[in-house]
């Protein structure tokens, strides 16, 4: 796969940390091919993460990522998915590799600064759910 998808959560834009974490994207040898600013609706983040519906951290998860705006992107790469997984470090920024976006930005397994797709699948789902065809380059 050649394609994922991402976004820079509400915590790191309000923190300010936009140009860092697109400035490590880009030097780990990521192609910016979509990128915008936007902010989520209620029911946007409730179809977005539908499949965390039932957990019980689920409410928090919409009020935080609709509580202000975040810059999504779709990102080349060869073997995208994964080394974009490997880059931002594990959910909880506590157990995230040193140097990992996560380690360096995030603030708590909720907070955590960044989302990166899971499988090719579903980058290409995530990836049309945020930009129509004529945003990708
Ligand atoms: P993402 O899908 O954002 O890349 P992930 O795949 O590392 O994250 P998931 O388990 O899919 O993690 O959880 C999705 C998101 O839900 C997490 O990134 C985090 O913002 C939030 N989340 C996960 N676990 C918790 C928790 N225990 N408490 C609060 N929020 C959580």
């Amino acid at each position: 796969g050649k394609r994922t998808f991402t976004m820079i959560k509400p915590d790191a834009v309000e923190a300010g940390n936009v140009g860092a974490i697109l400035e490590q994207i880009t030097t780990s040898g990521f192609r910016i091919v979509a990128l915008k600013m936007t902010q989520m609706t209620t029911a946007d983040a409730e179809e977005f993460y539908a499949v965390h519906n039932e957990r019980p951290f689920f409410g928090e998860l919409v009020e935080f990522m609709t509580r202000g705006p975040i810059v999504s992107a779709v990102l080349e790469k060869e073997n995208a998915v994964e080394d974009f997984r490997a880059l931002i470090g594990a959910t909880n920024p506590e157990d995230a590799a040193e140097g990992t976006i996560r380690k360096k930005y995030a603030k708590s397994v909720g907070e955590n600064a960044v989302h990166g797709s899971d499988s090719d699948e579903n980058a290409q789902i995530e990836a049309a759910f945020h930009f129509s065809g004529r945003e990708m380059f």
